[in-house]
Protein backbone atom coordinates (compact mmCIF):
# COMPACT_ATOMS: atom_id res chain seq x y z
CA UNK A 1 0.00 0.00 0.00
CA UNK A 2 2.51 2.47 1.03
CA UNK A 3 4.60 1.88 -2.44
CA UNK A 4 1.71 2.36 -4.34
CA UNK A 5 0.70 5.39 -2.97
CA UNK A 6 4.21 6.40 -3.51
CA UNK A 7 4.05 5.40 -7.21
CA UNK A 8 0.64 7.63 -7.75
CA UNK A 9 2.18 10.84 -6.20
CA UNK A 10 5.60 10.05 -8.24
CA UNK A 11 3.50 9.46 -11.53
CA UNK A 12 1.05 12.01 -11.13
CA UNK A 13 2.97 15.45 -9.15
CA UNK A 14 6.63 14.50 -9.62
CA UNK A 15 7.84 12.72 -12.96
CA UNK A 16 5.08 15.68 -14.81
CA UNK A 17 7.68 18.42 -13.28
CA UNK A 18 10.74 16.66 -13.90
CA UNK A 19 12.12 18.20 -17.42
CA UNK A 20 10.26 21.32 -16.45
CA UNK A 21 12.11 22.09 -13.16
CA UNK A 22 15.21 21.02 -15.06
CA UNK A 23 14.54 24.08 -17.87
CA UNK A 24 13.54 26.74 -15.19
CA UNK A 25 16.15 26.45 -12.43
CA UNK A 26 15.67 28.53 -9.10
CA UNK A 27 16.52 32.49 -9.56
CA UNK A 28 17.34 35.06 -6.92
CA UNK A 29 14.95 37.78 -7.06
CA UNK A 30 15.06 40.50 -4.48
CA UNK A 31 16.47 38.86 -2.07
CA UNK A 32 14.61 35.39 -2.30
CA UNK A 33 15.22 32.10 -4.10
CA UNK A 34 12.31 31.20 -6.14
CA UNK A 35 11.80 28.19 -7.47
CA UNK A 36 9.00 25.92 -9.77
CA UNK A 37 5.40 27.18 -8.57
CA UNK A 38 4.52 23.04 -8.22
CA UNK A 39 6.90 22.79 -5.44
CA UNK A 40 4.33 24.30 -2.71
CA UNK A 41 1.77 21.47 -3.62
CA UNK A 42 4.53 18.89 -3.16
CA UNK A 43 5.67 20.05 -0.12
CA UNK A 44 1.91 20.21 1.31
CA UNK A 45 1.21 17.00 0.11
CA UNK A 46 4.26 15.17 1.10
CA UNK A 47 3.14 16.90 4.63
CA UNK A 48 -0.29 16.03 4.56
CA UNK A 49 0.16 12.25 3.64
CA UNK A 50 2.62 12.04 6.56
CA UNK A 51 5.67 11.26 4.29
CA UNK A 52 7.82 13.83 6.09
CA UNK A 53 7.67 12.25 9.83
CA UNK A 54 6.48 8.60 8.43
CA UNK A 55 9.44 6.62 10.52
CA UNK A 56 8.73 8.36 13.47
CA UNK A 57 6.91 6.81 16.56
CA UNK A 58 3.05 7.10 16.73
CA UNK A 59 3.09 9.78 20.01
CA UNK A 60 4.83 12.15 18.15
CA UNK A 61 2.28 11.74 15.28
CA UNK A 62 4.12 9.34 12.77
CA UNK A 63 3.30 6.26 11.04
CA UNK A 64 6.36 3.80 12.73
CA UNK A 65 7.30 2.74 9.23
CA UNK A 66 9.93 0.88 8.70
CA UNK A 67 13.00 2.35 7.39
CA UNK A 68 13.27 -0.25 5.01
CA UNK A 69 9.61 0.36 3.72
CA UNK A 70 10.48 4.16 3.72
CA UNK A 71 13.37 4.22 1.70
CA UNK A 72 11.67 1.85 -0.53
CA UNK A 73 8.76 4.33 -1.03
CA UNK A 74 11.66 7.48 -1.38
CA UNK A 75 13.43 5.31 -3.99
CA UNK A 76 10.57 6.25 -6.03
CA UNK A 77 9.92 9.14 -5.94
CA UNK A 78 13.69 9.98 -6.83
CA UNK A 79 13.81 7.94 -9.58
CA UNK A 80 10.60 10.43 -10.50
CA UNK A 81 12.17 13.40 -9.91
CA UNK A 82 15.19 13.49 -8.05
CA UNK A 83 14.90 17.55 -7.83
CA UNK A 84 11.83 17.40 -6.12
CA UNK A 85 11.80 14.88 -3.47
CA UNK A 86 14.98 16.35 -2.12
CA UNK A 87 12.73 19.06 -0.38
CA UNK A 88 10.86 16.80 1.95
CA UNK A 89 13.58 14.78 2.89
CA UNK A 90 16.22 17.54 3.63
CA UNK A 91 13.34 18.35 6.31
CA UNK A 92 12.76 15.06 7.29
CA UNK A 93 16.67 14.98 8.46
CA UNK A 94 16.08 18.03 10.05
CA UNK A 95 13.06 17.58 11.80
CA UNK A 96 15.32 14.25 13.20
CA UNK A 97 17.68 15.75 14.76
CA UNK A 98 15.60 18.05 16.55
CA UNK A 99 13.46 15.66 17.96
CA UNK A 100 17.02 13.20 18.57
CA UNK A 101 18.64 15.86 20.72
CA UNK A 102 16.51 19.04 20.93
CA UNK A 103 14.78 20.18 24.13
CA UNK A 104 10.80 19.63 24.48
CA UNK A 105 10.45 23.72 23.66
CA UNK A 106 12.58 23.25 20.50
CA UNK A 107 10.69 19.99 19.30
CA UNK A 108 7.36 22.03 20.04
CA UNK A 109 8.45 24.74 18.12
CA UNK A 110 9.94 23.52 15.18
CA UNK A 111 9.10 20.24 14.24
CA UNK A 112 4.95 20.41 13.79
CA UNK A 113 5.49 23.10 10.69
CA UNK A 114 7.98 20.88 9.41
CA UNK A 115 6.40 17.81 9.70
CA UNK A 116 3.27 19.63 7.60
CA UNK A 117 5.65 20.51 4.95
CA UNK A 118 4.97 24.25 5.74
CA UNK A 119 8.40 25.35 7.24
CA UNK A 120 11.34 23.46 5.46
CA UNK A 121 14.46 21.77 6.82
CA UNK A 122 18.19 22.03 5.94
CA UNK A 123 21.54 21.13 7.10
CA UNK A 124 23.95 23.72 7.01
CA UNK A 125 27.70 22.87 8.11
CA UNK A 126 29.38 23.60 4.51
CA UNK A 127 31.59 27.16 4.71
CA UNK A 128 33.94 28.88 1.85
CA UNK A 129 37.21 27.56 3.55
CA UNK A 130 35.33 24.27 5.41
CA UNK A 131 34.35 21.33 2.69
CA UNK A 132 35.12 17.79 3.48
CA UNK A 133 37.18 19.56 6.53
CA UNK A 134 34.57 20.70 8.84
CA UNK A 135 36.58 21.03 11.56
CA UNK A 136 37.62 24.17 9.97
CA UNK A 137 34.54 26.22 10.11
CA UNK A 138 34.42 29.68 11.16
CA UNK A 139 30.88 30.48 11.95
CA UNK A 140 31.05 31.74 15.56
CA UNK A 141 27.69 31.44 18.09
CA UNK A 142 28.28 34.30 21.06
CA UNK A 143 26.22 33.35 24.26
CA UNK A 144 23.51 35.61 25.01
CA UNK A 145 21.97 36.41 28.71
CA UNK A 146 19.52 33.65 27.84
CA UNK A 147 20.32 30.08 28.45
CA UNK A 148 20.37 28.17 25.06
CA UNK A 149 20.01 31.47 22.95
CA UNK A 150 23.53 32.11 21.02
CA UNK A 151 24.13 35.29 18.93
CA UNK A 152 25.36 33.41 14.73
CA UNK A 153 27.36 35.17 12.37
CA UNK A 154 29.03 33.92 9.64
CA UNK A 155 28.44 32.26 6.47
CA UNK A 156 27.41 29.12 4.70
CA UNK A 157 27.55 27.63 1.30
CA UNK A 158 25.92 25.26 -0.97
CA UNK A 159 22.99 24.82 1.19
CA UNK A 160 20.22 23.06 -0.67
CA UNK A 161 16.90 24.13 -0.28
CA UNK A 162 18.37 26.95 1.93
CA UNK A 163 16.05 29.37 0.96
CA UNK A 164 13.03 28.85 -1.48
CA UNK A 165 9.38 30.17 -1.91
CA UNK A 166 7.60 26.86 -1.67
CA UNK A 167 7.76 26.86 2.29
CA UNK A 168 6.81 29.55 4.62
CA UNK A 169 9.91 29.68 6.87
CA UNK A 170 13.05 27.39 6.93
CA UNK A 171 14.66 25.93 10.11
CA UNK A 172 18.72 25.50 9.27
CA UNK A 173 20.12 22.82 11.57
CA UNK A 174 23.54 25.11 11.46
CA UNK A 175 26.96 24.14 12.85
CA UNK A 176 28.72 26.79 14.80
CA UNK A 177 31.83 27.21 17.10
CA UNK A 178 30.72 28.25 20.42
CA UNK A 179 33.61 31.20 21.44
CA UNK A 180 36.33 30.34 23.65
CA UNK A 181 35.52 26.73 22.90
CA UNK A 182 38.30 24.16 22.32
CA UNK A 183 39.63 24.35 18.66
CA UNK A 184 39.09 21.66 15.67
CA UNK A 185 36.11 19.47 15.85
CA UNK A 186 35.89 19.06 19.31
CA UNK A 187 34.32 23.09 19.72
CA UNK A 188 31.49 22.74 17.36
CA UNK A 189 27.83 22.88 18.53
CA UNK A 190 24.41 22.38 16.70
CA UNK A 191 21.90 24.89 16.95
CA UNK A 192 18.58 25.26 14.83
CA UNK A 193 18.80 28.86 13.07
CA UNK A 194 15.27 29.27 11.72
CA UNK A 195 15.12 32.10 8.58
CA UNK A 196 12.35 33.11 10.51
CA UNK A 197 12.33 32.88 14.73
CA UNK A 198 9.19 32.53 16.45
CA UNK A 199 8.64 35.34 19.08
CA UNK A 200 5.14 36.18 20.63
CA UNK A 201 4.42 38.35 17.95
CA UNK A 202 4.51 35.47 15.38
CA UNK A 203 7.27 35.09 13.08
CA UNK A 204 10.23 37.57 12.92
CA UNK A 205 13.08 37.95 10.39
CA UNK A 206 16.17 36.26 11.91
CA UNK A 207 18.73 37.78 9.91
CA UNK A 208 19.28 35.46 7.81
CA UNK A 209 19.80 36.45 3.68
CA UNK A 210 20.47 35.14 0.91
CA UNK A 211 23.58 35.94 -1.06
CA UNK A 212 23.21 34.27 -4.03
CA UNK A 213 21.91 31.39 -5.43
CA UNK A 214 24.12 28.39 -7.43
CA UNK A 215 23.87 27.33 -10.73
CA UNK A 216 24.44 24.04 -10.83
CA UNK A 217 24.85 21.06 -13.31
CA UNK A 218 22.01 19.20 -12.48
CA UNK A 219 19.01 18.40 -10.57
CA UNK A 220 18.66 22.06 -11.56
CA UNK A 221 14.77 22.33 -9.81
CA UNK A 222 16.15 22.26 -5.90
CA UNK A 223 18.42 25.34 -5.09
CA UNK A 224 21.72 25.19 -3.31
CA UNK A 225 22.35 28.74 -1.43
CA UNK A 226 24.69 31.14 -0.49
CA UNK A 227 23.81 32.21 3.30
CA UNK A 228 24.94 34.94 5.32
CA UNK A 229 24.26 34.32 9.35
CA UNK A 230 24.10 37.70 11.33
CA UNK A 231 25.14 40.46 8.31
CA UNK A 232 23.22 42.80 11.55
CA UNK A 233 24.55 41.08 14.31
CA UNK A 234 20.34 40.27 15.09
CA UNK A 235 20.82 36.37 14.12
CA UNK A 236 19.79 34.02 17.09
CA UNK A 237 20.24 30.51 16.98
CA UNK A 238 18.80 27.63 19.46
CA UNK A 239 21.46 25.23 21.04
CA UNK A 240 20.67 21.71 20.40
CA UNK A 241 21.68 19.12 22.99
CA UNK A 242 25.17 19.95 24.61
CA UNK A 243 27.53 22.66 23.42
CA UNK A 244 30.17 21.07 21.42
CA UNK A 245 29.19 17.82 20.84
CA UNK A 246 27.58 19.46 17.68
CA UNK A 247 29.48 17.09 14.90
CA UNK A 248 28.44 13.85 16.05
CA UNK A 249 24.96 14.54 16.57
CA UNK A 250 25.41 16.06 12.85
CA UNK A 251 26.77 12.48 12.31
CA UNK A 252 23.36 10.83 12.73
CA UNK A 253 21.54 13.00 9.92
CA UNK A 254 24.95 12.48 8.03
CA UNK A 255 24.50 8.97 8.19
CA UNK A 256 21.10 8.70 6.92
CA UNK A 257 21.60 11.11 4.33
CA UNK A 258 24.31 8.78 3.26
CA UNK A 259 22.39 6.23 2.62
CA UNK A 260 19.71 8.12 0.96
CA UNK A 261 22.18 9.47 -1.16
CA UNK A 262 23.35 6.43 -2.37
CA UNK A 263 19.41 5.83 -3.08
CA UNK A 264 19.26 9.45 -5.00
CA UNK A 265 22.05 7.47 -7.17
CA UNK A 266 20.86 3.98 -7.23
CA UNK A 267 17.08 5.73 -8.48
CA UNK A 268 18.40 8.17 -10.83
CA UNK A 269 20.32 5.16 -12.82
CA UNK A 270 17.20 3.16 -12.14
CA UNK A 271 14.82 5.86 -14.26
CA UNK A 272 17.90 6.19 -16.75
CA UNK A 273 18.21 2.07 -17.37
CA UNK A 274 14.71 1.70 -18.33
CA UNK A 275 14.76 5.15 -20.19
CA UNK A 276 17.56 3.73 -22.43
CA UNK A 277 16.12 0.13 -22.10
CA UNK A 278 12.70 1.27 -23.70
CA UNK A 279 14.55 2.76 -26.76
CA UNK A 280 16.69 -0.15 -27.44
CA UNK A 281 13.23 -2.40 -27.85
CA UNK A 282 11.90 0.30 -30.10
CA UNK A 283 15.23 1.17 -31.98
CA UNK A 284 16.14 -0.74 -35.36
CA UNK A 285 19.58 -0.16 -36.24
CA UNK A 286 21.78 -2.70 -38.12
CA UNK A 287 21.47 -6.48 -38.89
CA UNK A 288 22.88 -9.62 -36.81
CA UNK A 289 26.08 -10.46 -37.16
CA UNK A 290 25.68 -13.90 -38.30
CA UNK A 291 22.68 -12.52 -40.94
CA UNK A 292 24.26 -9.10 -42.50
CA UNK A 293 21.40 -9.78 -45.45
CA UNK A 294 20.70 -6.01 -46.54
CA UNK A 295 17.89 -6.83 -48.08
CA UNK A 296 16.27 -7.83 -44.60
CA UNK A 297 15.14 -5.12 -42.30
CA UNK A 298 16.84 -4.12 -39.66
CA UNK A 299 17.29 -5.97 -36.38
CA UNK A 300 16.19 -3.97 -32.39
CA UNK A 301 19.53 -2.79 -31.20
CA UNK A 302 18.41 -4.80 -27.91
CA UNK A 303 19.60 -7.72 -30.33
CA UNK A 304 23.32 -6.90 -30.76
CA UNK A 305 25.52 -8.20 -27.38
CA UNK A 306 27.31 -5.07 -26.68
CA UNK A 307 23.54 -2.86 -26.01
CA UNK A 308 23.17 -5.78 -24.03
CA UNK A 309 26.35 -5.91 -22.57
CA UNK A 310 25.49 -2.74 -21.26
CA UNK A 311 22.37 -2.62 -20.38
CA UNK A 312 23.18 -5.49 -17.99
CA UNK A 313 25.86 -3.00 -16.76
CA UNK A 314 23.60 -0.96 -15.51
CA UNK A 315 20.52 -3.55 -14.01
CA UNK A 316 23.65 -5.42 -12.35
CA UNK A 317 24.90 -2.04 -10.62
CA UNK A 318 21.14 -0.35 -10.02
CA UNK A 319 19.90 -3.56 -8.91
CA UNK A 320 22.47 -4.94 -6.87
CA UNK A 321 22.68 -1.37 -5.28
CA UNK A 322 19.40 -1.30 -4.51
CA UNK A 323 19.27 -4.54 -3.07
CA UNK A 324 22.32 -3.02 -0.28
CA UNK A 325 20.72 -0.13 0.63
CA UNK A 326 17.44 -2.18 1.26
CA UNK A 327 19.60 -4.18 3.47
CA UNK A 328 20.83 -1.21 5.06
CA UNK A 329 17.20 -0.30 5.96
CA UNK A 330 16.88 -3.72 7.40
CA UNK A 331 19.69 -3.29 9.08
CA UNK A 332 18.42 0.10 10.71
CA UNK A 333 15.16 -1.07 11.88
CA UNK A 334 16.49 -4.01 13.37
CA UNK A 335 18.93 -1.64 15.34
CA UNK A 336 15.96 0.14 16.40
CA UNK A 337 13.98 -2.48 17.62
CA UNK A 338 16.00 -5.45 18.68
CA UNK A 339 18.45 -5.79 21.84
CA UNK A 340 21.69 -6.69 23.01
CA UNK A 341 23.84 -8.85 20.71
CA UNK A 342 21.44 -8.49 17.66
CA UNK A 343 20.80 -4.54 18.01
CA UNK A 344 24.64 -4.13 18.29
CA UNK A 345 25.63 -6.56 14.84
CA UNK A 346 23.04 -4.36 13.36
CA UNK A 347 24.80 -1.14 14.51
CA UNK A 348 28.04 -2.11 13.49
CA UNK A 349 27.12 -3.68 9.75
CA UNK A 350 25.15 0.06 9.17
CA UNK A 351 28.36 1.52 9.91
CA UNK A 352 30.77 -0.22 8.67
CA UNK A 353 28.74 -0.38 5.41
CA UNK A 354 27.58 3.34 4.77
CA UNK A 355 30.64 4.36 2.84
CA UNK A 356 29.74 1.44 0.73
CA UNK A 357 26.37 2.17 0.17
CA UNK A 358 26.89 5.70 -0.09
CA UNK A 359 29.81 5.50 -2.97
CA UNK A 360 29.15 2.31 -4.76
CA UNK A 361 26.03 3.57 -6.15
CA UNK A 362 26.96 6.87 -6.53
CA UNK A 363 30.53 6.30 -8.24
CA UNK A 364 28.91 3.64 -10.24
CA UNK A 365 25.48 5.52 -11.53
CA UNK A 366 27.90 8.29 -13.08
CA UNK A 367 28.66 5.59 -15.04
CA UNK A 368 25.33 3.12 -15.95
CA UNK A 369 23.95 6.86 -16.51
CA UNK A 370 26.85 7.19 -19.41
CA UNK A 371 26.11 3.54 -20.43
CA UNK A 372 22.78 4.67 -20.90
CA UNK A 373 23.16 7.89 -22.99
CA UNK A 374 25.42 5.70 -25.18
CA UNK A 375 22.27 3.12 -25.92
CA UNK A 376 20.43 5.99 -27.79
CA UNK A 377 23.39 6.83 -29.50
CA UNK A 378 23.27 10.50 -31.29
CA UNK A 379 19.34 10.63 -29.87
CA UNK A 380 21.13 10.02 -25.96
CA UNK A 381 23.06 13.46 -26.21
CA UNK A 382 20.38 15.58 -27.47
CA UNK A 383 17.99 17.38 -25.19
CA UNK A 384 14.38 15.23 -26.68
CA UNK A 385 15.13 12.56 -24.04
CA UNK A 386 15.51 12.59 -20.80
CA UNK A 387 19.05 10.44 -20.47
CA UNK A 388 21.28 13.53 -20.95
CA UNK A 389 19.39 15.56 -17.66
CA UNK A 390 20.06 11.66 -15.77
CA UNK A 391 23.56 11.88 -16.87
CA UNK A 392 24.36 15.69 -15.35
CA UNK A 393 21.57 14.52 -12.79
CA UNK A 394 23.88 11.85 -10.91
CA UNK A 395 27.42 13.52 -11.26
CA UNK A 396 26.30 15.25 -8.09
CA UNK A 397 26.04 11.93 -5.64
CA UNK A 398 30.33 11.31 -5.54
CA UNK A 399 30.17 14.99 -3.99
CA UNK A 400 27.98 15.72 -1.83
CA UNK A 401 27.46 14.29 1.75
CA UNK A 402 31.14 13.44 1.92
CA UNK A 403 33.16 12.86 -1.54
CA UNK A 404 34.07 9.44 -2.49
CA UNK A 405 37.88 10.55 -0.92
CA UNK A 406 36.81 10.95 2.18
CA UNK A 407 34.45 7.89 2.28
CA UNK A 408 37.38 5.86 1.26
CA UNK A 409 39.36 7.26 4.18
CA UNK A 410 35.86 6.90 6.46
CA UNK A 411 36.74 2.68 5.28
CA UNK A 412 40.09 2.33 5.67
CA UNK A 413 41.29 5.03 8.39
CA UNK A 414 38.53 3.90 10.88
CA UNK A 415 35.24 1.31 10.25
CA UNK A 416 38.07 -1.44 9.14
CA UNK A 417 39.31 -1.03 12.84
CA UNK A 418 35.90 -0.61 14.34
CA UNK A 419 35.95 -2.49 18.02
CA UNK A 420 38.54 -3.88 17.79
CA UNK A 421 37.71 -5.16 13.37
CA UNK A 422 34.27 -6.70 15.14
CA UNK A 423 32.34 -5.13 12.40
CA UNK A 424 34.24 -6.66 9.72
CA UNK A 425 34.29 -9.94 11.23
CA UNK A 426 30.36 -9.77 11.26
CA UNK A 427 30.28 -8.96 7.51
CA UNK A 428 32.52 -11.66 6.53
CA UNK A 429 30.34 -13.99 8.13
CA UNK A 430 27.11 -12.97 6.58
CA UNK A 431 28.92 -13.50 3.49
CA UNK A 432 30.21 -16.63 4.61
CA UNK A 433 26.61 -17.84 5.34
CA UNK A 434 25.46 -16.91 1.75
CA UNK A 435 28.27 -18.30 0.63
CA UNK A 436 27.64 -22.27 2.37
CA UNK A 437 23.63 -21.54 1.12
CA UNK A 438 24.92 -20.67 -2.60
CA UNK A 439 26.78 -24.06 -2.35
CA UNK A 440 23.94 -26.28 -0.80
CA UNK A 441 21.37 -24.97 -3.98
CA UNK A 442 21.84 -28.28 -6.67
CA UNK A 443 19.17 -26.78 -8.72
CA UNK A 444 21.94 -24.18 -11.01
CA UNK A 445 25.54 -25.54 -10.59
CA UNK A 446 26.30 -21.79 -11.48
CA UNK A 447 25.56 -20.63 -7.67
CA UNK A 448 28.49 -23.05 -6.26
CA UNK A 449 30.81 -21.56 -8.71
CA UNK A 450 30.03 -17.98 -8.05
CA UNK A 451 29.89 -18.72 -4.35
CA UNK A 452 33.70 -19.96 -5.18
CA UNK A 453 34.79 -17.03 -7.07
CA UNK A 454 33.13 -14.84 -3.95
CA UNK A 455 34.84 -16.15 -1.35
CA UNK A 456 38.70 -15.45 -3.41
CA UNK A 457 37.50 -12.21 -3.20
CA UNK A 458 36.99 -12.11 -0.06
CA UNK A 459 40.20 -14.15 1.04
CA UNK A 460 41.89 -11.14 -1.34
CA UNK A 461 39.81 -8.38 0.68
CA UNK A 462 41.09 -10.25 3.66
CA UNK A 463 45.15 -10.31 2.61
CA UNK A 464 44.77 -6.60 1.64
CA UNK A 465 43.37 -5.48 4.40
CA UNK A 466 46.21 -7.26 6.75
CA UNK A 467 48.23 -5.78 4.29
CA UNK A 468 47.49 -2.17 4.57
CA UNK A 469 47.45 -2.77 8.58
CA UNK A 470 50.56 -3.43 8.84
CA UNK A 471 51.79 -0.75 7.16
CA UNK A 472 49.75 1.93 9.17
CA UNK A 473 52.08 1.90 11.89
CA UNK A 474 55.35 2.68 10.15
CA UNK A 475 53.86 4.66 6.99
CA UNK A 476 50.44 6.28 7.62
CA UNK A 477 50.36 8.46 4.29
CA UNK A 478 51.33 4.79 2.37
CA UNK A 479 48.65 3.29 4.80
CA UNK A 480 46.06 5.28 3.00
CA UNK A 481 46.96 6.82 -0.46
CA UNK A 482 44.85 4.66 -1.96
CA UNK A 483 41.67 4.71 0.32
CA UNK A 484 39.59 5.25 -2.47
CA UNK A 485 40.59 2.06 -4.79
CA UNK A 486 39.99 0.50 -1.35
CA UNK A 487 36.30 1.43 -1.25
CA UNK A 488 36.32 0.44 -4.69
CA UNK A 489 37.93 -3.33 -4.20
CA UNK A 490 35.47 -3.43 -0.64
CA UNK A 491 32.10 -2.28 -2.79
CA UNK A 492 32.56 -4.84 -5.49
CA UNK A 493 32.75 -7.51 -3.68
CA UNK A 494 30.00 -6.46 -1.41
CA UNK A 495 27.68 -5.84 -4.62
CA UNK A 496 28.99 -9.43 -5.25
CA UNK A 497 27.45 -10.99 -2.12
CA UNK A 498 24.17 -9.00 -2.23
CA UNK A 499 24.18 -10.58 -6.20
CA UNK A 500 24.44 -14.22 -4.59
CA UNK A 501 22.07 -13.65 -2.15
CA UNK A 502 19.14 -12.75 -5.27
CA UNK A 503 20.43 -15.68 -7.53
CA UNK A 504 19.81 -17.93 -4.64
CA UNK A 505 16.48 -16.88 -4.18
CA UNK A 506 15.74 -16.34 -7.81
CA UNK A 507 16.99 -19.91 -8.45
CA UNK A 508 14.52 -21.13 -5.47
CA UNK A 509 11.65 -19.17 -7.52
CA UNK A 510 12.42 -21.03 -10.55
CA UNK A 511 12.22 -24.22 -9.15
CA UNK A 512 8.63 -23.92 -8.39
CA UNK A 513 5.92 -23.73 -11.38
CA UNK A 514 5.54 -19.88 -11.81
CA UNK A 515 3.67 -17.41 -14.56
CA UNK A 516 5.92 -16.73 -17.89
CA UNK A 517 6.48 -12.93 -16.58
CA UNK A 518 7.87 -14.21 -13.33
CA UNK A 519 10.03 -16.76 -14.81
CA UNK A 520 11.57 -14.13 -17.16
CA UNK A 521 12.06 -11.50 -14.25
CA UNK A 522 13.61 -14.43 -12.29
CA UNK A 523 15.85 -15.68 -15.37
CA UNK A 524 16.88 -11.95 -15.75
CA UNK A 525 18.26 -12.04 -12.05
CA UNK A 526 20.18 -14.82 -12.63
CA UNK A 527 21.34 -13.58 -16.27
CA UNK A 528 22.20 -10.47 -14.35
CA UNK A 529 23.86 -12.21 -11.24
CA UNK A 530 26.38 -13.97 -14.31
CA UNK A 531 27.31 -10.87 -15.54
CA UNK A 532 27.94 -8.92 -12.46
CA UNK A 533 30.82 -12.37 -11.72
CA UNK A 534 31.68 -12.61 -15.05
CA UNK A 535 32.49 -8.96 -16.17
CA UNK A 536 32.34 -7.08 -12.52
CA UNK A 537 33.92 -9.10 -9.46
CA UNK A 538 36.40 -9.51 -11.69
CA UNK A 539 37.84 -6.11 -11.45
CA UNK A 540 38.86 -7.17 -8.04
CA UNK A 541 41.77 -8.62 -9.08
CA UNK A 542 43.58 -5.18 -10.52
CA UNK A 543 42.70 -3.67 -7.74
CA UNK A 544 44.16 -6.20 -5.40
CA UNK A 545 47.01 -6.01 -7.36
CA UNK A 546 47.64 -2.45 -7.02
CA UNK A 547 46.84 -1.94 -3.46
CA UNK A 548 49.66 -4.15 -2.30
CA UNK A 549 51.75 -3.05 -4.49
CA UNK A 550 54.87 -1.39 -2.98
CA UNK A 551 55.12 1.30 -5.57
CA UNK A 552 54.53 5.05 -4.43
CA UNK A 553 53.88 6.69 -7.30
CA UNK A 554 50.93 8.84 -6.01
CA UNK A 555 52.95 10.06 -2.84
CA UNK A 556 56.47 10.48 -4.60
CA UNK A 557 54.76 12.86 -7.73
CA UNK A 558 55.52 16.61 -6.58
CA UNK A 559 52.98 19.15 -7.60
CA UNK A 560 55.46 20.62 -9.93
CA UNK A 561 55.95 17.79 -12.02
CA UNK A 562 52.31 17.42 -13.14
C1 LIG B 1 24.62 20.37 -5.18
C2 LIG B 1 25.24 20.46 -3.84
C3 LIG B 1 24.46 20.38 -2.68
C4 LIG B 1 25.05 20.53 -1.43
N1 LIG B 1 24.24 20.55 -0.31
C5 LIG B 1 24.80 20.87 0.89
C6 LIG B 1 23.99 21.07 2.04
O1 LIG B 1 22.76 20.96 1.99
N2 LIG B 1 24.60 21.41 3.20
C7 LIG B 1 25.94 21.55 3.32
O2 LIG B 1 26.42 21.86 4.39
N3 LIG B 1 26.75 21.36 2.24
C8 LIG B 1 26.21 21.03 1.04
N4 LIG B 1 27.01 20.85 -0.07
C9 LIG B 1 28.45 20.95 0.09
C10 LIG B 1 29.12 19.60 -0.06
O3 LIG B 1 28.85 18.78 1.04
C11 LIG B 1 30.62 19.85 -0.28
O4 LIG B 1 30.74 20.43 -1.58
C12 LIG B 1 31.46 18.61 -0.15
O5 LIG B 1 31.49 18.17 1.19
C13 LIG B 1 32.90 18.82 -0.62
O6 LIG B 1 33.46 19.98 -0.05
P1 LIG B 1 34.17 21.06 -0.99
O7 LIG B 1 33.21 21.40 -2.07
O8 LIG B 1 34.65 22.16 -0.13
O9 LIG B 1 35.37 20.27 -1.64
P2 LIG B 1 36.83 20.10 -0.98
O10 LIG B 1 36.66 19.67 0.44
O11 LIG B 1 37.63 21.29 -1.28
O12 LIG B 1 37.37 18.84 -1.81
C14 LIG B 1 37.94 18.98 -3.11
C15 LIG B 1 38.61 17.65 -3.51
O13 LIG B 1 39.68 17.36 -2.60
C16 LIG B 1 39.52 16.10 -2.01
N5 LIG B 1 39.94 16.16 -0.61
C17 LIG B 1 39.62 17.08 0.31
N6 LIG B 1 40.19 16.80 1.48
C18 LIG B 1 40.88 15.66 1.32
C19 LIG B 1 41.69 14.85 2.17
N7 LIG B 1 41.86 15.15 3.46
N8 LIG B 1 42.25 13.74 1.65
C20 LIG B 1 42.06 13.39 0.37
N9 LIG B 1 41.30 14.11 -0.49
C21 LIG B 1 40.72 15.24 -0.02
C22 LIG B 1 38.03 15.79 -2.09
O14 LIG B 1 37.77 14.39 -2.09
C23 LIG B 1 37.67 16.45 -3.42
O15 LIG B 1 37.93 15.58 -4.48
C24 LIG B 1 26.44 20.69 -1.32
C25 LIG B 1 27.23 20.73 -2.48
C26 LIG B 1 26.65 20.65 -3.72
C27 LIG B 1 27.51 20.78 -4.94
Amino acid sequence: MVLDAAEQIADKMLRPLLTEMDRNEPQLVDGKIRVHEGMKAIMRRFGEDGWINATFRYEEGGQQLPVTVHNAAAFIFQAANYSASVYPFLTTGAANLIRSFGSSELIDTYTPNMYNGRWQGTMALTEPNAGSSLSDISTSAEPTETAGIYKIQGQKIFISCGDHDACENVVHLLLAKIKGGPAGTKGISLFVVPQQRVTTEGLVPNDVTTAGVYHKMGYKGAPIAHLMFGSDAECFGYLVGEEHKGLSYMFQMMNEARVGVGTNAAAIGTAAYHASLAYAKERPQGRPIVAKDPTQPQTLIIHHADVKRMLLFQKSVVEGSLSLLLQCGLWSDIAQVAEGADKERAELLLDLLTPIAKSYPSEMCCQTTSAAVQILGGAGYTTDFSLEQFYREARIHPIHEGTTGIHGLDLLGRKISLRGGKAVQYFMAEIAHTITLAKAISEDPRLAAWAVQLEKALLKVQQVTGHLLAIAPQNVEAFLADATLYLELFGITTIAWQWLKQAIEATKELAQTIADSETHFYQGKVATASYFFEYELVKTTALAKRLLSHNRTTIEMQPEWF
